[in-house]
């Protein structure tokens, strides 16, 4: 009888315990859920939910809310828990690598290009990666898919199927120029010598593409990445450092030497041949051409002393590292003022345009800009102009013409330039907007 009561007892204690686990888990979710829901509604006023290309679409009906994809993506807030489920948060900042993807258990995420609402250009190429201008191959991210280990194997295939069709009668300068190095433009210029083509590699800034400029060290790499005449490389965990350092190593044990500080600005065809023009008016003279030119385009450069230093920057990735810095921000456009207010905040912000006032900037951002420099969070020098970037210093030409040397640590210029679809274009190549097209995903059974 006593034991009856006893187990009565411990019943009651077990129930009344998973009850409170429960009520407990039920109210962390709704806590969570609203601090996610906020943080929607703030990616839709700054215009970060919106995707601008490649980003994850999370399937309610699989996803079992397991948090994976959260724990695996090492962006900020691109991904975040809602009523028991994963859900797009900052999607404009997804880079596409698909960690997320991987990660997820029940395979309930796919990764698209563009939306519904905003399209993303992307160029025809062909299954051997010919674009319709033959005898010029796309690789890497720039036809639409984000990874490494993708682009190094698309350089490589592109490679195999553009030697198919080189016609060793031909007497040309080079069977191949790669345009760009990151990952697609090494591995293609790795596999061009292992197939003894006459080839050489240009690049607009320098060894390692997207990679060299991520703001963070960490590399995510769901699986091992094949790299021609090196191997199998298993670094799933790696620092872009040990990654550059890698490819340069191995350009280096194979005698090989990109050409880098050279862009690419035409492509032509004289003579049944292509030639391949650049900012410093060198001629290329080539059978084929493999773009491995990325998705991030050419910003436009002031050509002034200093510009090459290490902490001169074309786009701001991730402000939130950046703190307790003298900043100077170049430029008057939407991008401009927006990486001036996103850094106001625990730096000393100079903002430097060389007009008299912003010009057809986003209303929000006039508004917010105007404010920042009436409250001092923003100092502005306008009708002013950089002259030359120091290591601890910059001088500027300021409206009475006369210089003017401030403290600085980093720059970042936003002047404008070519995204890849104007260089596309005038290549000849055809272009169409994807409106929400499934790059990645998992095959359904
Ligand atoms: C912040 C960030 C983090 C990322 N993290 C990861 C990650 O952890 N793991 C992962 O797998 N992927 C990651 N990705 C995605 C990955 O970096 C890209 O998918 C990959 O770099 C694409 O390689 P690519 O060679 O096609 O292009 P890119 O790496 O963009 O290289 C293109 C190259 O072409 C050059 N170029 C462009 N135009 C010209 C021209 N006209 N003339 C000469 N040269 C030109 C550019 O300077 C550049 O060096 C990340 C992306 C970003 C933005």
């Amino acid at each position: 009888m006593e034991s009856t009561q006893e187990q009565i007892l411990i019943y009651g204690i077990t129930l009344l315990f998973l009850f409170l686990a429960v009520v407990f888990y039920v109210r962390k979710l709704r806590k969570s859920s609203g601090v996610v829901d906020e943080k929607i509604r703030i990616a839709k006023e700054e215009g970060l939910f919106e995707p601008v290309s490649l980003h994850p679409y999370v399937d309610p009906n699989s996803c079992i809310g397991s948090g994976a994809c959260i724990i695996a993506c090492p962006e900020k807030d691109v991904l975040g828990y809602s009523n028991g489920r994963a859900t797009v948060i900052n999607a404009s900042r997804c880079v596409g690598h698909g960690a997320c993807f991987h990660a997820c258990p029940t395979q309930a995420i796919s990764l698209l290009i563009g939306t519904e609402q905003r399209g993303v250009d992307l160029p025809h190429v062909n299954p051997f990666f010919e674009t319709n201008v033959k005898g010029i191959y796309i690789a890497g991210e720039i036809g639409g898919m984000g990874l490494i280990k993708n682009a190094i194997e698309q350089g490589r295939q592109a490679v195999d199927n553009l030697a198919k069709s080189l016609e060793p009668s031909i007497d040309a300068e080079y069977d191949l120029v790669v345009i760009g190095a990151g990952p697609a433009g090494i591995s293609a210029t790795l596999q061009a010598k292992k197939r003894n083509l006459r080839s050489i590699t240009l690049e607009q800034d320098s060894i390692g593409g997207t990679v060299y400029s991520y703001p963070r060290n960490k590399i995510v790499m769901t699986s091992p990445m094949d790299i021609p005449l090196h191997g199998k490389v298993k670094l799933y965990e790696t620092g872009k450092k040990e990654l550059i350092d890698l490819w340069n190593s191995i350009l280096g044990k194979n005698g090989i030497n990109i050409l880098e500080n050279t862009r690419v600005n035409n492509i032509f065809r004289e003579n049944g041949l292509l030639i391949v023009k650049t900012d410093d008016n060198r001629q290329f003279v080539t059978q084929k051409v493999l773009l491995a030119i990325g998705r991030r385009g050419s910003p436009r450069k002031l050509n002034i002393p200093g510009e090459d230093l290490p902490k001169v920057f074309y786009w701001l990735m991730e402000p939130e590292n950046v703190s307790g810095m003298d900043v100077l921000v170049v430029g008057g456009g939407d991008s401009a003022i927006e990486a001036a207010l996103s850094l106001a905040d625990g730096n000393r912000v100079t903002l430097l345009y060389r007009q008299e006032t912003f010009s057809r900037l986003k209303p929000a951002n006039d508004a917010l800009v105007k404010e920042a420099i009436r409250s001092k969070r923003i100092h502005a020098e306008m009708n002013s102009n950089l002259v030359s970037i120091e290591d601890k210093r910059v001088v500027l030409r300021m409206a009475d013409n006369l210089e003017k040397t401030i403290d600085n640590d980093v720059v970042y210029i936003f002047a404008g330039g070519e995204l890849p679809a104007g260089f596309l274009s005038n290549c000849g190549i055809t272009i169409t907007k994807k409106f929400g097209e499934r790059i990645l995903s998992h095959a359904k059974k």
